[in-house]
C-alpha cells in the first residue's frame, strides 16, 4: 500500500520546504482521496535553486566526467528498477492511469535512463583542417543550466525524458514538474537522491504553480534552456515570457494527430489501432489518434465495428487491472472535457458515449464515457482543437489527395498514422503528413532512440535520441595555428 508523505523540493542535495512553508495536495482522480502533499514553492525558491545549479555546473566536473554521468545514471536506473512496483501504483493513485500503463511508463522510464546512461560517454564533436596551417577543432559542450517544465498526462517519462538529455550532456538542470501528479514526480526524486557520487546542486527540482514558479524559471537570466512540455498556449507564454533574456527553447506541446483508414486497411487491426490510439491514457496524450479519417467505402462497416469494439470497455479505477480506461485527471480536465462533448451534441452526430460516467463506483471519481463523435463540420472546434480527452472525432475521405487535406488541416503536426496494405500509398501519404511521427498500420509505438516532435504547432525541437541530447549542448570552434615555425 502507498503511503501518503509529504515531499519536499530538492536543492542541492538537501531536501527543503518552501519559503511559504505552504503545501498543495496531490489527489487520486478515480476517488478524490489525497495521495500525497507538495511544496507550493514562490519565486524565491526557483531563484534560490538557479543560483545552485549555476555555481554547481561552474564548480564541479560534472560537466567533464563522462564517465562519472553514465554510471550514476546507471545507479539511477537500478533503483527505480528495485522500485517499479511501488512507482506504478503511485502513478496509477495520482494521474488515474490504469496499472498496466502504469507499469509501461515506470518500465519506459528504466530504459530511457540506461539509454542516456550510455549516450553520455559518446558526446562527440568534429574537426576540420580549413587550411594548410589551421586546424579547427570543434567541441559539443553543455550549455549551462537546463530549466525543465514537465505536465501531468505522462508525469514520470515526461519529467525524466527532459532531465535526461541535459545531464547526459553535462548540464546542471532545475526542474518544475506539473503540480496536479508532482507527489508521482518527487517519488522518483527521492530515488535519485540516493545516487552516490552526484555533485550536490546538479540536480535541483522545486514544485509550484506554474504561472509563478515556472514563469519565473522561464524568465531567469541564469537558465540557458527551457525544456517544456505541455499545452500550445502555455508554449505561446513561455516563448513571450523567455524572448527577453534570448534563450534557446525546446518546446513539445499539443496535437490533433490524424489516423487516416483506407478500404484495403486490415480492419482487425485497423479498429483496435484505432480505438487505442484514442483512448490510452484516456485520450489524455498529446499523440493521440483523436481524427479519425476514414475512407467513405468502408465508413458505415467501420463505425459499426468501432462502436461495438469500444461498449465492450470497461472504465474505472486504474488499478483495478480489469479496468480498461481510468478518469481523467482532475474536475478541470472533466468539464473542459464534458464542454467538447456537448458541443459535439449539438453540431453531431454521437455514435457512441457522451455522457459523464455515474454511480457508486464513479461519483467521486471524473469518468467519462469513451466517446466517438461523426458528421461534424471540418472547421468545429471539436475537429480543430486538442480536447485532451477520451473523445474521438470521425472524418470521411473518398480520395488520396482529400485523405492528405484532411489529416494535414488542422494547426497542429505531432503525430499521425496511415492504414493501408498498399506499401506505395503508405509512403507517399506517410511523407506528405506534416508531423513528426507517422505510423504505418500501427499507433502509439514510440521509443527512447527514436526522436519525437512536432511540426507547425506542436513545438519546436525534438526529444528521445541523440537529438535531444544535442539540444543541451553548444557547438564551439577552438581554431589552432599550426604554421610550422622555420628558424
Ligand atoms: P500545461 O498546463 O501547459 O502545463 C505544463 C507545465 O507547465 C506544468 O508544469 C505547469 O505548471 C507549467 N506551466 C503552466 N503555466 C506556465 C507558465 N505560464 N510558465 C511556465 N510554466 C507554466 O499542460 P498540461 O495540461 O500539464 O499538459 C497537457 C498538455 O501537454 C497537452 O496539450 C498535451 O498535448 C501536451 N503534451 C505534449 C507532449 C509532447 O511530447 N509534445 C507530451 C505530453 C503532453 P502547473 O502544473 O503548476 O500548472
Amino acid at each position: 500500500m502507498v503511503k501518503v508523505k509529504t515531499y519536499l523540493n530538492y536543492i542541492n542535495g538537501e531536501f527543503v520546504k518552501s519559503s511559504s512553508g505552504k503545501t498543495i495536495s496531490c489527489i487520486n482522480p478515480a476517488n478524490q482521496e489525497v495521495v500525497g502533499y507538495v511544496q507550493q514553492s514562490n519565486e524565491n525558491d526557483i531563484e534560490n535553486a538557479i543560483q545552485v545549479a549555476d555555481t554547481a555546473f561552474h564548480n564541479t566536473n560534472w560537466r567533464y566526467n563522462s564517465a562519472l554521468r553514465c554510471s550514476t545514471l546507471m545507479q539511477y536506473a537500478n533503483l527505480v528498477e528495485n522500485k517499479k512496483e511501488e512507482l506504478a501504483q503511485l502513478l496509477t493513485m495520482n494521474n488515474g492511469k490504469t496499472i498496466g500503463e502504469a507499469h509501461a511508463e515506470i518500465n519506459g522510464c528504466i530504459d530511457g535512463i540506461r539509454y542516456y546512461a550510455g549516450l553520455s560517454r559518446n558526446v562527440f564533436g568534429k574537426s576540420v583542417v580549413p587550411s594548410e596551417d589551421s586546424l579547427g577543432v570543434l567541441v559539443r559542450e553543455p550549455v549551462g543550466v537546463v530549466g525543465i517544465i514537465s505536465p501531468w498526462n505522462w508525469p514520470a517519462w515526461l519529467m525524466i525524458r527532459g532531465m535526461l538529455p541535459a545531464l547526459a550532456a553535462g548540464n546542471a538542470i532545475v526542474v518544475k514538474p506539473a503540480t496536479l501528479t508532482a507527489a508521482i514526480s518527487m517519488e522518483l526524486i527521492e530515488i535519485l537522491s540516493e545516487v552516490k557520487d552526484i555533485p550536490k546542486g546538479i540536480i535541483n527540482v522545486v514544485t509550484g504553480p506554474g504561472r509563478s514558479v515556472g514563469d519565473a524559471m522561464v524568465r531567469s537570466k541564469h537558465v540557458d534552456i527551457i525544456n517544456f512540455t505541455g499545452d500550445e498556449s502555455t508554449g505561446v507564454a513561455i516563448s513571450e515570457a523567455a524572448a527577453k533574456t534570448i534563450k534557446k527553447l525546446s518546446l513539445e506541446l499539443g496535437g490533433k494527430s490524424p489516423n487516416v483508414v483506407f478500404e484495403d486497411a486490415d480492419l482487425s487491426k485497423a479498429v483496435p489501432g484505432a480505438i487505442w490510439a484514442f483512448l490510452f491514457t484516456s485520450g489524455q496524450l498529446c499523440m493521440a489518434g483523436t481524427r479519425l479519417v476514414v475512407q467513405d467505402t468502408i465508413y458505415d462497416e467501420f463505425l459499426r465495428t468501432l462502436k461495438e469494439e469500444i461498449e465492450k470497455l470497461k472504465v474505472g479505477n486504474g488499478l483495478d487491472a480489469s479496468n480498461h480506461i481510468g478518469p481523467v485527471v482532475s474536475q478541470t480536465q472533466l468539464d473542459t472535457v464534458m464542454e467538447y462533448i456537448n458541443i459535439g451534441k449539438k453540431e453531431g452526430k454521437v455514435i457512441t458515449g457522451g455522457y459523464r460516467l455515474t454511480g457508486k463506483e464513479f461519483d467521486n471519481g471524473f469518468f467519462v464515457a469513451p466517446t466517438v463523435i461523426a458528421e461534424l463540420d471540418d472547421n468545429s472546434r471539436l475537429v480543430q482543437e486538442e480536447i485532451f480527452g477520451p473523445v474521438l472525432v470521425v472524418q470521411k475521405f473518398h480520395t488520396e489527395e482529400e485523405a492528405i487535406k484532411i489529416a494535414n488541416g488542422t494547426k497542429f503536426g505531432l503525430a499521425g498514422a496511415v492504414w493501408t496494405k498498399d506499401v506505395n500509398r503508405a509512403v507517399r501519404v506517410a511523407r506528405e503528413i506534416k508531423a513528426g511521427t507517422v505510423w504505418v498500420n500501427t499507433y502509439n509505438k514510440f521509443y527512447t532512440e527514436a526522436e519525437f516532435g512536432g511540426y507547425k504547432a506542436s513545438g519546436i525541437g525534438r526529444t528521445h535520441g541523440e537529438e535531444a541530447l544535442l539540444e543541451c549542448t553548444e557547438i564551439k570552434h577552438i581554431n589552432f595555428d599550426i604554421k610550422p615555425t622555420y628558424f
